[in-house]
């Protein structure tokens, strides 16, 4: 399947696997299944426009494991999205359930659009002929998707109704990362940014950092994961210094005011001319001087190219690959601390999955509960993370990524091959 291979996503993603197959001496035959999807759904999906005129967007489903329990991953509207993308995300996915120990296996799905360009009701024309294309192959206890860059509760909203109006009754757990209103859990939506934080307190605490205003951190992107991470550092006692959109970065030495950032960019949905703050570039903001930098926009922006000039003595990766492999070997050589994606962002989809079990039960929780669970199981992963380190003396990518591996082939070995 050379079509795979034609991202710089996938080729990353498969070296890391390649190289934690070698560390942990995987069995070649586990290697060789883990390498590829295991389905990978292509649909066209054909909206009529405004203007009356019909246009036909490229849509995709991967799932590539269902080795652990049905697929979990979420759904990406973005002019960059291509099959071998979503393939490598969905592997991603597999990894961070399985080190998270949730019962479920990765996927991801994606439509090559620019969601911002599309009106509201043009976007909910799109979704909903994309979930009907895919109803064959999603479902409760196949495949459960999720909000990603591009999508949001609302466009779960709508996948949940579309399936729900295909089958004649409700089936809120068809998607998570939905409405409250409509079987969605208390949390989810702040989970991967709270989730990032809590990986960076147990960081500090083991590379003896002192939480206070002294420690800086700057948080590439100002989505949902970036707006709050920003927001629970900040709460945690630890200064923001600087903060980006798409449009421009934010910096202020002496700290950023997040709840007024946060209001200046749900009024003008930009960053750009916000005054308490220096505007520069997107990439300036990922070299300046700082002591936590959480990349939590798109992959690939630490790279061979900027990798050196990175200041910060650790990295919390919110976004999924935002250190590619070759950038990931200088951050590593430079003594850099990293708390990887399948770790540090997975807030996200271990909140899903309590909305999934929540659903499934009609039994909803308390948010308390749901932080503090989230909390438990963020805290367990660091540790096995740190032991895997220390005891196999690899860096922490590959530390979490052999626990992460040794789940799912332990799983498929039990399992076994069918037919035999
Ligand atoms: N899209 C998110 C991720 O990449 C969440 C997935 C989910 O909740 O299923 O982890």
């Amino acid at each position: 399947m050379d079509i795979l291979l034609e991202s710089h996503l996938y080729q990353d993603t498969l070296k890391l696997l390649n190289e934690t197959a070698e560390a942990m001496r995987l069995d070649p035959n586990i290697h060789e299944r883990l390498k590829k999807p295991k389905r990978a759904i292509m649909v066209s999906i054909p909206v009529r426009m405004d203007d009356n005129s019909v246009k036909v967007f490229d849509g995709y489903r991967v799932q590539h494991s269902l080795t652990l329990g049905p697929c979990k991953g979420g759904i990406r509207y973005h002019e960059n999205v291509s099959l071998s993308e979503v393939a490598a995300l969905a592997m991603l996915m597999t990894f961070k359930c399985s080190l998270a120990g949730l019962p479920l296996g990765g996927a991801k799905g994606g439509v090559k659009v620019n969601a911002s360009k599309l009106s509201r009701t043009e976007k909910q024309r799109l979704t909903r002929r994309y979930t009907s294309e895919l109803s064959m192959f999603i479902g409760p206890d196949k495949d459960i998707p999720a909000p990603d860059m591009g999508t949001d509760a609302q466009t779960m909203a709508w996948i949940m109704d579309t399936y729900s109006q295909e089958l004649g009754h409700a089936v809120p757990g068809v998607v998570t990362g939905k409405p409250i209103e409509i079987g969605g859990s208390l949390g989810r939506s702040t989970s991967t940014g709270r989730g990032v934080i809590y990986t960076v307190e147990k960081a500090c605490e083991h590379l003896k950092i002192k939480q206070d205003k002294s420690v800086k951190v700057i948080v590439q992107g100002f989505g949902e994961v970036g707006a709050s991470a920003a927001t629970c550092a900040d709460e945690l006692g630890l200064s923001v210094v600087g903060v980006s959109d798409v449009n421009c970065g934010l910096y202020n030495e002496g700290g950023l005011n997040i709840n007024a950032v946060k209001e200046y960019y749900a009024k003008n949905k930009s960053l750009k001319g916000y005054k308490e703050a220096q505007e520069i570039s997107n990439q300036d903001l990922l070299t300046l001087k700082c002591d936590i930098l959480v990349p939590a926009a798109i992959d690939g922006v630490i790279n061979s190219k900027n990798a050196n000039q990175i200041k910060a003595r650790m990295i919390a990766e919110g976004a999924n690959g935002p250190v590619t492999h070759d950038g990931h070997k200088i951050l590593v050589d430079n003594g850099k601390f990293i708390i990887p994606d399948i770790l540090a962002n997975a807030g996200g989809v271990i909140v899903s999955y309590f909305e999934w079990v929540q659903d499934l039960q009609n039994f909803f929780w308390t948010e308390q509960e749901i932080n503090s669970r989230l909390r438990t199981i963020m805290n367990n992963n660091f540790k096995v993370m740190i032991e895997t380190s220390l005891n196999q003396k690899v860096d922490t990518r590959k530390a979490a990524m052999i626990a992460a591996v040794h789940r799912v082939s332990s799983a498929m070995l039990l399992r076994g091959l069918y037919p035999q």
